[in-house]
């Protein structure tokens, strides 16, 4: 697993923004503790990097809000030994709070330079278990499939059926769905045999899943 130094800025947020509103998840809130959002955005935004908001990445993308990135991953309920696929790799920054806490992650981003950023970051960190892909992920990575853990941060106008489809049974499916020009209701998606349980969570906003 690979370590990194105390980070006194990223220890503030997680008091200030993800504990404060109920995160509980150890796990998740000692990786965001230390891990090093700053290195994960380019230029001025580097200095607002632990903001509670999400930040501009270029090509008309954001690193989610630290709280948003905590809060899916806790809908996660990941233990150590899953398959997680997500859908959006954009800053990596997601990717790697993924990677800590699970044992394989499968990355798709629609934009390879960003994919390809992410890429070159992700292994300076000494990240090994982490497989990249560029392209559309609505159509998920059937090669790989199933998956016990599907996260999208992006927003999807309905629950792509590839995705549901790559989900293993009482495999679990975070995703955000509504109008991108407003706002998403995350949704909490199990698959119980044949079968797929749906609950509300909260409200979010995200840049538009794209459908090709
Ligand atoms: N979780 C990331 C990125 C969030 S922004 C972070 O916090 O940094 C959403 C990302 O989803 C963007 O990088 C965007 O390019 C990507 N994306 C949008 N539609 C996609 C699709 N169909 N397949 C794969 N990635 C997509």
């Amino acid at each position: 697993m690979v370590d990194y130094p105390d980070n006194a800025q990223a220890e503030h947020m997680v008091k200030t923004q993800i504990r404060s509103r109920g995160i509980h998840d150890a796990a998740v809130l000692n990786v965001m503790r230390k891990l090093p959002r700053h290195l994960f955005i380019s230029g001025k935004s580097r200095d607002v990097a632990y903001g509670d908001y999400p930040i501009s990445i270029g090509h008309g993308q954001t690193i989610s809000q630290p709280y948003i990135v905590a809060y899916m991953t806790q809908a996660l309920h990941l233990k150590g030994d899953e398959k997680v696929l997500e859908i959006g790799t954009g800053s990596g920054y997601q990717t790697a709070v993924l990677a800590t806490l699970c044992k394989q992650v499968y990355t798709v981003e629609v934009i390879d330079v960003l994919l390809k950023n992410a890429e070159r970051l992700l292994n300076a960190f000494g990240y090994t278990n982490i497989k990249y892909k560029h392209g559309d992920g609505s159509k998920g990575w059937p090669e790989h499939a199933p998956f016990d853990r599907i996260i999208v941060t992006a927003a999807a106008e309905t629950i792509p059926v590839a995705l549901k489809k790559q989900l293993s049974d009482n495999g679990i499916l975070v995703i955000p769905v509504g109008d991108y020009k407003r706002y998403q209701d995350l949704l909490v998606v199990r698959k119980i045999g044949d079968s797929y349980q749906t609950e509300e969570s909260i409200g979010c906003r995200f840049v538009p899943l794209m459908q090709g």
